[in-house]
């Protein structure tokens, strides 16, 4: 692209796929402008810092070795040296008991299932690996198919406290080739001659990439407005244009790196928007995510994942990220995440932050009888919205498109990934492809 002709784009969402596709234009000589309303880059994959200054996640994040999207930008940025895969481990408590679920043989051993369950579950996971294609699954439920193969007991016990856990009051209405998918990719990721699954996490937090993918754009010349709310995305003589404290600045395209109700909200004026598209985009069905970190002077668990089978349980997982990575890779500290998927509705959002610390420690006390809330030094928690969507039956007819009817508009977020589950590689594909759906368009 010659200089003299620099196309102009604005970026609105400074989460992974925002900063990819920023990188990519700026990269072929666009002048890039990112608006993120938060106060720091990454979106939900973001950062914050322990009182000494240790880098963590706000929710909890780790890399399958075979995400490929991330591994290559980490190599494209220079810190791919402080990327490692470590063995996972996985407890899965049932009426207060902890079970090994690392295996397929702690599977084929799971007391609460009876044995011909346990035999049938087994069966079932031979049926998943066999079935090539997620695409004759997308009419039919998660807990349907389950039932039908696994039968109603093991689903019952086994998948739907996950699927309860994982997308709330929505949880029958998910497609099986979500899960499918999932399952497949989780298998995929082994390393051949290996039990468990090995889970990537970097040196510094994911923070190093994000910190690293600044640094890149603003020596690539990319302005960067944190703590940026526009009002409006609208037009100005045929120009996409945003409207920004009562100003209107036109672009050569605008990218809506943000949940696709955002988008609707901020085009709702817009001439160009048509009913169908506002529609699909205000369709999606979105949840919001609790997430509580702490840290305590000793362990609690040699356990990395902990997933819950009982469907009363006041959260859906609790993870311990010194038990994957090793106290010394995280600033000597024992760090601990509980994590729950919610609907926008849910009564647990309009509680204090106090009063989610109490419910949890509570609960947590009751699994792990010996751990004391005396041994918790610092606590957080966040919350945050749009943060899962539900994938229902026929969903990907329901995808609105990146190529949006706004002229010189483009969508990008993480509802458009099916069927595989969203994550920050995939943000990082789709992050690549749109922007050379932008370059492509504006040559
Ligand atoms: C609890 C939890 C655990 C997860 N675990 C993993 C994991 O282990 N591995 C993994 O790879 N992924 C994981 N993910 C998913 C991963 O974080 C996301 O898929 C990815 O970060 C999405 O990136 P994104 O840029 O598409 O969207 P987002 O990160 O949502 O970014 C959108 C950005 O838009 C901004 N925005 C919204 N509205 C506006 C506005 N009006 N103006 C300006 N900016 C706006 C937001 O502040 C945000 O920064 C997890 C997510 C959650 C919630």
């Amino acid at each position: 692209m010659n200089k003299t002709t620099r196309h102009s784009v604005a970026i609105i969402g400074g989460g992974f796929t925002g900063l990819t596709a920023a990188y990519e234009l700026a990269k072929a000589g666009c002048h890039v402008t990112i608006y993120e309303a938060g106060n720091t880059l990454g979106g939900l994959a973001a950062g914050f810092q322990l009182a000494d200054g240790t880098p963590l996640e706000r929710a909890y994040h780790f890399l399958y070795t075979t995400d490929n999207y991330m591994i290559e930008l980490s190599q494209e940025l220079g810190v791919a040296d402080k990327l490692h895969f470590y063995p996972s481990s996985i407890g899965a408590f049932y009426r207060g008991k902890l079970y090994p679920f690392t295996t397929a043989k702690d599977l084929l051993s799971f007391g609460p299932l009876s044995l011909l369950d346990r035999f049938r579950t087994g069966l079932t996971g031979l049926r998943l690996l066999t079935l090539k294609r997620w695409q004759p699954l997308t009419q039919i439920t998660a807990y349907q198919w389950l039932c039908r193969w696994n039968g109603r007991r093991a689903a019952d016990l086994i998948w739907k406290p996950l699927l309860v856990g994982k997308f709330d009051k929505y949880w029958d209405q998910v497609t099986m080739a979500w899960l499918w998918t999932r399952i497949h990719v989780r298998q995929t990721s082994k390393i051949k001659g290996e039990q468990s699954e090995r889970l990537g996490y970097y040196e510094g937090g994911f923070q190093v990439v994000v910190r690293q993918l600044e640094t890149e754009l603003r020596r690539l010349g990319v302005t960067i407005q944190t703590q940026t709310q526009l009002s409006a995305i609208t037009e100005t003589n045929g120009h996409p244009a945003v409207v920004l404290g009562g100003k209107t600045k036109v672009y050569d395209a605008i990218l809506a790196a943000l949940p696709s109700g955002v988008l609707a909200r901020l085009a709702s004026n817009h001439p160009a928007m048509t009913t169908p598209y506002s529609r699909q985009l205000q369709d999606i069905t979105y949840l919001s995510a609790v997430v509580m970190v702490f840290t305590t002077d000793q362990p609690i668990t040699d356990r990395y994942w902990h997933q819950i089978h009982d469907i009363d349980a006041p959260f859906l997982v609790f993870l311990s990220l010194d038990a994957l990575v090793g106290p010394a890779n995280i600033g000597g500290h024992y760090v601990y995440y509980i994590g729950d998927y919610v609907s926008a509705d849910s009564p647990l959002l309009k509680l204090t932050e106090d009063q989610i610390k109490d419910k949890w420690l509570t609960g947590l006390s009751k699994l792990f009888p010996k751990f004391s809330t005396e041994w918790v030094k610092e606590s957080y928690v966040f919350k945050f919205a749009n943060a899962q969507h539900i994938v229902g039956i026929d969903y990907e007819s329901k995808i609105p498109a990146r190529r949006t009817p706004l002229p010189g508009v483009y969508l990008s977020n993480f509802c458009q990934i099916f069927p595989e589950d969203r994550g920050t590689n995939y943000a990082v594909r789709d992050g690549r492809v749109v922007a050379a759906e932008i370059l492509h368009d504006l040559a």
